[in-house]
């Protein structure tokens, strides 16, 4: 489960409009609509969205000079785009991409395959946006060189470990439910077992043992996991 973001649609045809809006909002998103570039372009002043789906062929600027434009702009330039095109314009789609869409979508699409898009450009915006260390009650991780530090030494740990201490770390004090983190930390791999999560918690304590870390990653019972500050044994 993706957390709320703000995602900005513009696309002329009402109808299809309405499709993605609808089923955005019920996936928690909160949804702003522009018909055109002008309408979204005042939008875009009062709010910076997290996530724009704009259509290829919009009256007045194309999506393609639109998105151009919105990546030569300081303000827009690390919004992601998911690009609509018609089946007709598909070998068109390379245009799209260099123009700097991230993804694009060929209509007719389903709603759960746009959703599936979006969550995927959302998340690998994620690690760019928390590239910075992290430091919680003396256990430093720096996602940068890829090193953990309990109160200043080492720790070993191994890359599931290190991105499940990643997503705790900066995302501390809630309880997170097994699913919601084999969807935040091992992706699109929806075959693997919610079990799997037991397993890489308790590698994960092991490693944080030696510096007495691993009590800052709780069990919350019949709920999931959540990294504190504050634990409750000493
Ligand atoms: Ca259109």
């Amino acid at each position: 489960m993706v957390m709320a973001s703000t995602i900005l649609v513009v696309e002329d045809e009402p109808a299809i409009a309405e499709l993605i809006a609808v089923n955005l909002s019920f996936a928690g998103h909160k949804v702003l609509r522009a018909a055109d570039s002008i309408s979204a372009d005042t939008l875009l002043r009062a709010e910076k969205p997290d996530l724009i789906v704009l259509d290829w062929m919009l009256p007045g600027l194309s999506g393609v000079q639109f998105a151009k434009r919105l990546r030569s702009d300081e303000k827009t330039k690390d919004v992601p785009i998911i690009m609509l095109t018609a089946r007709s314009e598909e070998s068109d789609k390379i245009e799209g991409l260099e123009s700097g869409a991230d993804d694009y979508v060929t209509k007719p699409f389903s709603p759960k395959e746009l959703q599936a898009r979006i969550k995927a450009v959302l998340r690998r915006r994620i690690p760019a946006l928390a590239d910075h260390a992290v430091d919680i009650c003396g256990l430093k991780l720096d996602p940068q060189t890829h090193r953990v530090l309990g109160n200043g030494k080492a720790l070993e740990l191994g890359p599931t470990e290190f991105r499940l201490l990643h997503f705790f770390m900066t995302h501390p004090e809630r309880v997170h439910s097994r699913s919601q983190l084999l969807d935040q930390v091992w992706g699109d791999h929806v075959y693997v077992e919610e079990r799997t999560v037991d397993v890489h918690i308790r590698r994960l304590r092991q490693s944080l043992a030696p510096s007495a870390h691993d009590r800052h990653v709780e069990t919350v019972r019949g709920s999931g996991y959540r990294f504190t500050a504050q634990p409750l044994t000493q």
